[in-house]
């Protein structure tokens, strides 16, 4: 069965499995019973699709940017690391 993430406002969210005919919209908080939405599009688990994957890394960094000591050295920018093609002809 599928998991479905579902949101409570005082608790935040929480992971429910259910046949994909009968999940629910909303469903009771387990721990305080106030009603939870279920989020929309049914995030199936924590290893989800890369494109919500993407969605929240960039909606993490918009409030908590990414800090980097110092750029990638130029090193990390070569394809290959083989040197015999550093002595191939360039473009
Ligand atoms: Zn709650």
């Amino acid at each position: 069965m599928p998991l479905y993430e579902f949101r409570c406002n005082a608790c935040g969210s929480f992971d429910r499995s259910f046949p994909m005919s009968t999940v629910p919209d909303s469903l009771a908080c387990p721990r305080c019973a106030l009603t939870a939405a279920r989020r929309p599009g049914g995030s199936p688990g924590p290893g989800s699709s890369p494109i919500t994957r993407a969605v929240e890394a960039t909606q993490r960094t918009a409030h908590e940017p990414g800090v980097v000591r110092q750029p990638p050295s130029r090193a990390d920018h070569r394809i290959s690391r083989d040197p015999r093609h550093s002595r191939l002809p360039r473009p």
